[in-house]
């Protein structure tokens, strides 16, 4: 018995797409007409035309195929449309697959990153802040030990500004006046001269400078302008270390007129005024003159004996 097909529209669609004919009745073969194929030549013919005529004929032999090859690869026909599809909906399904295990193993190290990370940042924190408390202990205690410095600071400025007070108020209750110990212009001496004062306020002579040129015992003597003797001092004065500083300490609490004269046999330093007595003035003090006359108060021709003249202001 021979093996025949029916021809099927999905089956077969390249028999019917090629408008095959039977080669000896030359019909068209259309779906569902029942053909056999040749086993050798492969030559489809209508299942009647087979039995009937070319079997046995046809490649001298009686064998039919099981299917319809395709005549133009030489392989079994098969349903394209589905196979394509199988086809593409594995590769679908496989790409798919890929895609979804691609995109768990995205997420999964996503999370695993930020998993990481916010642990990380979690132990960060925890150290910064740990940090930050010790920072902040350590500053409290700098601070402290500040304030006490800054405490310690303010009260040595204190007791400094109080000595500083002091030290101003002294600074400002000595001055000095009268002509300098180094800028006398000459290089004479003489003992019979008169220094007259005017004093504005109620001040202390304390001490003043002279230069003998011998060692003996000399005498200051401190007068009022009605020549009443307010106070003197006797010192043994030597010539040998040139200028000798005298401690006299005369008070003068009235203002007025005063001259100081000295007594003794020593001869003393004195020097020509060249043309003023600016050094000789100031708001509690004046040097009026030089002379050997009580009544020249104000000759100014020779500066005689007494330099740098300190005093001091007295307070009550
Ligand atoms: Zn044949």
């Amino acid at each position: 018995m021979s093996n025949s097909i029916i021809i099927n529209r999905v089956k077969h669609p390249s028999i019917l797409a090629d408008h095959r004919v039977d080669p000896v009745t030359k019909k068209l073969l259309k779906v569902g007409d029942e053909v056999c194929v040749c086993a050798v030549c492969k030559t489809v013919y209508l299942k009647d035309v087979w039995k009937n005529t070319m079997k046995g004929k046809c490649c001298k032999q009686t064998k039919t195929l099981l299917c319809i090859p395709n005549t133009e690869y030489g392989v079994k026909e098969t349903p394209p449309v589905i196979e394509k599809s199988y086809k593409t909906h594995f590769l679908f399904f496989l790409l798919a697959t890929f895609l979804f295990l691609g995109l768990i193993i995205y997420w999964y190290n996503l999370y695993n990153n930020e998993h990481i990370q916010k642990q990380n940042l979690y132990f960060d924190i925890k150290k910064l802040s740990e940090k930050n408390r010790d920072k902040n202990k350590e500053y409290g205690n700098k601070i402290d030990s500040l304030e006490k410095e800054n405490n310690n600071l303010k009260n040595s400025k204190k007791s400094l500004d109080s000595v500083l007070n002091r030290l101003n108020n002294i600074s400002k209750s000595t001055f000095c006046i009268g002509k300098n110990i180094h800028e006398t212009n000459s290089d004479s001496y003489d003992q019979n001269y008169l220094m007259f004062l005017k004093t504005y306020v109620s001040l202390k002579i304390d001490n003043l400078y002279v230069k003998p040129n011998q060692n003996d015992y000399l005498i200051i003597e401190l007068y009022n302008e009605f020549n009443v003797l307010i106070d003197s001092i006797e010192v043994y004065v030597k010539s040998n270390i040139g200028w000798n500083k005298i401690d006299v300490n005369f008070e003068i609490p009235n203002p007025g007129v005063y001259y100081l004269k000295r007594t003794g046999n020593v001869p003393l330093f004195y020097d020509k005024v060249s043309g003023n007595y600016d050094s000789c003035v100031d708001s509690n003090i004046k040097i009026l003159g030089c002379s050997n006359s009580i009544n020249e108060y104000y000759k100014r021709e020779y500066y005689q004996y007494y330099y740098d003249i300190h005093y001091s202001l007295l307070t009550e």
